[in-house]
């Protein structure tokens, strides 16, 4: 029988050890997921063709964008932008004489008319008035809203106010500010590539803090269409809303036409009043000579949570600014 040498143990070492490292060089790293490699994200929301903006405006009720975002929504839409304004209740309570289905079908014919007068599209969430909830399935609802009208600018109001329903639009704006960018939420309605720029209205509440204006827009060349929209809007302008009483419905054409009047000279007060408060921002976005001569504006503040341009940037999504 023939003795194996040390050297020939030497050559079987040397040949498994070879093997051995050979192997492990090919293993995958701890932590590589080849499986994921391969992964594909989901196709975004298509953009729109034609290169223009789209603007979703969200209010409580039938009449807040509306208010709030009248003017820039025209002026918007003159320039051919996607301008829609939405109520995110179908305001059944809004009425001191009139509720449910009846008021719901006419504050809903009501504001179709005014958006298109403004010549932007209206949707009214059919849910009731004073019982919007910041639930889950809600923000569902926005998420998808600002994603189908594939939106560049989102508008709403602040948290803080009086309304609850003011309140929750509010909150489930700003719920929907990072959602709408993530695919596996809602995906039954592709996400936006891009997070939109999302602002608040204007409003006098001081707790816990102030309305701050980062952009307040010039409405002069839109005010009266946006007042003759307005008017359109008669249970709430005209007859007081659930504030009213019998007193304010007029009783003879004669007192409709001087009470439309009234209506008309309060709003546009209401408008030149956004102007006033805000002049100081006004000189500083167009010029001490155009911002002392602007006579009615609409104010904005920045919410943290969308995309956030700078002045210049904004300046060029609101028009009135030179672009
Ligand atoms: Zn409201």
């Amino acid at each position: 029988m023939r003795r194996i040498g040390w050297n020939s143990i030497g050559v079987v070492v040397a040949v498994v050890l070879f093997f051995a490292l050979a192997i492990q060089g090919g293993r995958a790293a701890p932590g590589w997921d080849a499986t994921l490699a391969k992964g594909k994200k989901p196709p975004a929301a298509k953009p729109r063709e034609d290169g223009k903006l789209s603007i979703i405006a969200l209010g409580a009720h039938p009449d807040d964008s509306e208010l709030r975002a009248g003017g820039v929504a025209a002026l918007w839409a003159a320039q051919g932008h996607h301008v829609k304004l939405v109520s995110t209740t179908n305001g059944d309570v809004g009425h001191w004489c009139q509720a449910g289905g009846v008021l719901a079908q006419r504050r809903l014919a009501e504001v179709q008319k005014c958006d298109k007068m403004l010549g932007a599209a209206t949707e009214v969430l059919d849910i009731h008035d004073g019982e919007l909830m910041p639930t889950l399935e809600n923000r569902q609802i926005f998420t998808r809203l600002i994603r189908q009208w594939k939106a560049d600018i989102v508008l709403g109001p602040r948290p803080n106010d009086y309304h609850p329903d003011h309140r929750y639009t509010g909150i489930l704006m700003q719920d929907s500010g990072f959602m709408v960018t993530v695919p596996f939420f809602c995906s039954d309605v592709p996400y936006l590539a891009k997070n939109p720029v999302f602002l608040y209205y204007s409003d006098g509440f001081q707790r816990p803090n102030p309305f701050r204006p980062d952009i307040v827009v010039a409405i002069d060349e839109v005010v009266e269409k946006k007042v003759d929209a307005i008017a359109q809007l008669e249970s709430q302008v005209l007859e007081g809303c659930c504030m009213g009483d019998e007193r304010l419905v007029p009783k003879t054409e004669e007192e409709y036409v001087k009470r439309m009047g009234q209506v008309r000279e309060g709003l546009r007060r209401r408008f030149a009043g956004t102007a006033d408060q805000h002049r100081a921002k006004l000189i500083e976005l167009y010029g001490e000579e155009k911002g002392k001569k602007v006579r009615y504006a609409e104010a904005f503040e920045l919410c943290e949570y969308g995309s956030r341009p700078s002045i210049e940037e904004l300046k060029k999504l609101f028009p009135t600014f030179g672009n």
